[in-house]
């Protein structure tokens, strides 16, 4: 289990990847994709501005 992405909300922002403590998050062109190193730690989910993340 890893953070779901909501693509419709995300804005690409990039606010979200560089809180990661492991490096989880990153932007790849225009998506954001989350990788299987998420340890669910929540922090992404708290701090994205629009609740793109779940
Ligand atoms: S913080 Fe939210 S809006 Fe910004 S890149 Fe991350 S998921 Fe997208
Ligand atoms: S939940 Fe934590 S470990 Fe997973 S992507 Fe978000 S910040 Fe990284």
């Amino acid at each position: 289990m890893v953070v779901k992405i909501n693509r419709d909300k995300c804005m690409y922002c990039g606010g979200c990847v560089g809180l990661c403590p492991v490096n989880a998050l990153t932007l790849q062109e225009v998506r954001l994709v989350v990788s299987n190193k998420c340890t669910e730690c929540g922090i992404c989910i708290q701090f994205c501005p629009v609740g793109a993340l779940q």
